[in-house]
């Protein structure tokens, strides 16, 4: 598990749902969607009706599951969770359909990884509130309608592009999350300082922010990293050089990275003068899967400025050698 993922991890749950926002109004930043989601809910309160299917799309640890909690808790509405992968038979989709009451929110996680017949159900609840339950096999089959009560679906995937069409059709809001400044997030810290009952000064919530990769969740977590490293040196008030120090130990560096960004860029610069080289060399070099190098470290360092992707292989742009304090090379091409 690495301290700079987006995604949770497992005994994090309990500590990552004391510091949700509840309300809208205490969610911070992705301004866009917070105001047309608040348009959404405030007008199917005044129809008296259940809301739109909401589609909520962005990668891991921006918020998606909260909003779904607070479409739940503003509608005043229960809510029910399941995700994708949890539902690889429709018959598994039926059943919390089935079980569903009105005004119910239904927040469906991964929502682009269900199956294909669980998907095909989806549609028609999602359009006529009812499903064709199959009772028997073969020719003996025969299909009993059911009608389901009202319900508000909040779906959720790390790509809106990764879903079939039909089902991004049936969904009447869909808002897209992006990175956090590090400004956004530096309120995040301080909301859940405040929660935690930890005091830094201002330069440390910079400090921290600057080393979450645009994530709340990410924040949070090394917000509970610098927690401890405080409890054990005893420290009362956190300032930024506590904050570094703290979070060099975990070693998430100053944009963010940890060792394995850290050994790509690296390898990148000094093994092969800064590319281009191949994916699967650079994989080798630093002694992992293509597979991680690509998914997991990659993503970050494009976003950053620090590798860049060529038809010729991985190249390391300026920022990454002034980032590791190194000379890139005399360019002899020109
Ligand atoms: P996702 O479902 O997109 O992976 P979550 O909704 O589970 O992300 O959010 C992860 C953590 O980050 C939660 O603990 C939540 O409190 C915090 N968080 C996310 N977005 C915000 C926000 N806009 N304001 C405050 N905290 C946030």
């Amino acid at each position: 598990d690495r301290i700079v993922a987006g995604s949770s991890m497992s005994e994090e749950r309990e500590v990552e749902a004391a510091l949700r926002p509840k309300h809208l109004a205490e969610f911070v930043g992705q301004h866009r969607v917070r105001n047309q989601l608040s348009l959404v809910l405030e007008a199917a309160k005044l129809r008296g009706a259940t809301a739109d299917h909401i589609l909520l799309s962005g990668p891991p640890g921006l918020g998606k599951t909260t909003l779904s909690m607070i479409v739940a808790e503003e509608m005043n509405a229960p809510l029910r969770i399941s995700s994708g992968p949890a539902i690889q038979h429709s018959g598994d989709l039926a059943a919390i359909l089935s079980s569903l009451t009105e005004g119910e929110v239904l927040f469906l996680d991964e929502i682009h990884r269900m199956s294909r017949p669980a998907e095909e159900m989806l549609y028609m609840a999602m359009e006529d509130f009812r499903v064709d339950i199959v009772v028997g096999k073969g020719a003996g089959a025969t299909s009993i309608p059911l009608e389901l009560p009202h319900f508000t679906i909040v779906g959720a995937t790390t790509r809106a592009g990764l879903l079939p069409g039909p089902l991004r059709d049936r969904f009447g809001f869909t808002g897209h999350l992006d990175f956090y400044s590090n400004d956004e997030l530096e309120l995040v810290l301080r909301r859940s300082a405040t929660m935690l009952d930890m005091h830094l000064t201002s330069e440390a919530f910079t400090e921290i922010a600057t080393r979450s990769r645009g994530t709340p969740r990410i924040a949070n977590r090394l917000l509970r990293r610098v927690r401890d490293w405080a409890l054990v040196n005893q420290l009362s008030d956190v300032d930024a050089r506590a904050a570094a120090a703290a979070l060099d130990m975990y070693e998430v560096d100053s944009r963010g990275l940890d060792r394995l960004d850290r050994s790509v860029l690296d390898a990148l610069c000094t093994k092969f003068h800064g590319g281009p080289v191949g994916l699967s060399t650079l994989a080798i070099a630093v002694g992992e899967e293509v597979e991680t190098v690509e998914t997991v470290a990659e993503p970050y360092l494009v976003r950053e400025g620090l590798l860049g992707r060529t038809p010729r292989g991985r190249i390391a742009m300026p920022a990454a050698w002034e980032h590791l304090g190194l000379t890139p090379p005399e360019d002899t091409s020109t």
